[in-house]
C-alpha cells in the first residue's frame, strides 16, 4: 500500500491543498493540479464504430476500453446501453483495477427503431417485464430510446422522420417502475418529444438536441440531468455536404443557447464520450459552447459523481498545467490514481 501525496490546486473547487490518502509509505505525485477522478456519464463499453453505424463487441473490447478510460483519468462510467451480458456483469462485479461501472444493460427500443444488430427489440407489451429483468440483473439505470429515424437493413435511413418509439403513458409506467425499484431512466431523444419525456419524469436526457427553455426549467426544478454528447451532436464528418455543415452550425448555436439556460435552471450537466468522443474532448466542447471551464470540469467530475451517487475517494488525476486555463491538458494527465493504485 502507498500513501499518495498531492500538493497543489484541487479543481474544479480551486482549493490549494495537500492531500494524503491511502496507507503505508508516502509517495508524492507529480502534477500541480488535481481532479478527484473523471466520470464518463454516457459511455458504451461494448460499442465501437463500424461501417454503417456502431458495432457490438464483447468482454475483451469492454476491458480494453476500460483500460483506455482509466489511463485517461476516468474513474467511473455510466454505460448507457449495449451488450448486457458484458456490461451488467461489470456493474455487478467488484474490481479495483478498473473504473467503476454503472450500467443500463440493453437498449430498450421496439423493432425497427434502433441500430440493427445493437439490440433485441422490445415490443411495447414486453417493455415493463424487460425493465424488471434489467434491474434484477444489476442495472441501476435503464436506457430508453425515446425516438429514432426509420431503419432499413443498412441502418437508419438518412432523411427519414424520427418518430417516438413508445407511447408516453408507457414511458411514464417505465419511469414509475424504475423509481419503485431504485433505478433511474436515461432517454435517448432528439425530437421535441423530449418535452413529454421530461413531463413524465425521465431522469436524464441523452443528446436532447431539441430541448427547450421550458423543458430545462422543469428538468432543473426536479434535479434532472442532461448529457448533451456534443461530440456526437455537433461533430463534423468529411463527407458532410454544405447543407449538413450548415445544419450542424445551427445546432451548435442552438445548443450553446440551451446550455447557458441549463446552468441557470440548475440542470445537472453531464459529459459523455458516446461512441465517438472523450471526456476531455467533451469538456472542451462544453467550453466552446459557452460553459465556464469550472462548470464543464464539474460536469466531468464532482457534479457527475454527486448525481450518480459516487465519491471521488481513492481517485486522483493530476496535471502539470491548470486545466481551467488550458482544458486541453485534460487529455494528458501527469498521474492517475485509481482506487488507491497508481496506474499511470
Ligand atoms: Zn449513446
Amino acid at each position: 500500500m502507498t500513501t499518495w501525496v498531492f500538493e497543489g490546486t484541487v479543481v474544479p473547487a480551486g482549493d490549494i491543498a495537500r492531500l494524503e490518502f491511502g496507507a503505508g509509505e508516502a509517495d508524492v505525485l507529480p502534477g500541480r493540479f488535481g481532479v478527484p477522478g473523471l466520470v464518463d456519464s454516457h459511455c458504451h463499453l461494448t460499442m465501437g464504430p463500424g461501417e454503417n453505424g456502431p458495432r457490438m463487441f464483447g468482454a475483451d473490447y469492454a476491458n480494453e476500453r476500460l483500460g483506455e478510460l482509466a489511463a485517461a483519468g476516468v474513474s467511473a462510467v455510466r454505460d448507457v446501453g449495449g451488450n448486457r451480458a458484458v456490461t451488467l456483469k461489470l456493474a455487478t462485479t467488484e474490481d479495483d483495477g478498473r473504473p467503476l461501472v454503472l450500467a443500463a444493460g440493453r437498449f430498450l427500443a421496439p423493432a425497427g427503431r434502433y441500430f440493427p444488430g445493437m439490440y433485441e427489440p422490445v415490443a411495447p407489451e414486453e417493455l415493463l417485464a424487460a425493465v424488471e429483468t434489467e434491474i434484477a440483473d444489476g442495472a441501476t439505470w435503464l436506457k430508453l430510446v425515446g425516438d429514432f429515424p426509420e431503419v432499413g437493413p443498412d441502418g437508419p435511413i438518412r432523411g427519414s422522420a424520427m418518430a417516438q418509439t413508445y407511447e408516453t403513458d408507457l414511458i411514464q409506467a417505465v419511469v414509475e417502475l424504475a423509481h419503485t425499484r431504485g433505478a433511474r431512466v436515461a432517454a435517448h431523444v432528439n425530437t421535441p418529444i423530449v418535452s413529454e419525456l421530461i413531463r413524465v419524469g425521465v431522469d436524464s436526457i441523452e443528446h436532447g438536441t431539441s430541448i427547450t427553455e421550458q423543458d430545462l426549467e422543469a428538468l432543473g426544478a426536479r434535479g434532472g440531468a442532461w448529457t448533451p454528447t456534443l461530440c456526437a451532436s455537433v461533430g463534423s464528418h468529411k463527407s458532410d455536404t454544405p447543407e449538413q455543415e450548415q445544419r450542424r452550425r445551427a445546432r451548435s448555436e442552438y445548443l450553446a443557447s440551451m446550455l447557458s439556460l441549463a446552468v441557470r435552471y440548475g440542470v445537472r450537466l453531464l459529459t459523455g464520450s458516446d461512441v465517438v468522443g472523450s471526456v476531455a474532448g467533451e469538456v472542451a466542447l462544453l467550453v466552446r459552447h459557452g460553459l465556464t471551464v469550472d462548470q464543464a470540469l464539474a460536469a466531468a467530475s464532482t457534479s457527475a459523481q454527486e448525481y450518480l451517487g459516487l465519491t471521488g475517494d481513492g481517485n486522483l488525476v493530476t496535471y502539470d498545467a491548470d486545466p481551467r486555463e488550458h482544458p486541453a491538458v485534460l487529455a494528458r494527465p501527469a498521474a492517475v490514481v485509481l482506487n488507491h493504485r497508481r496506474i499511470s
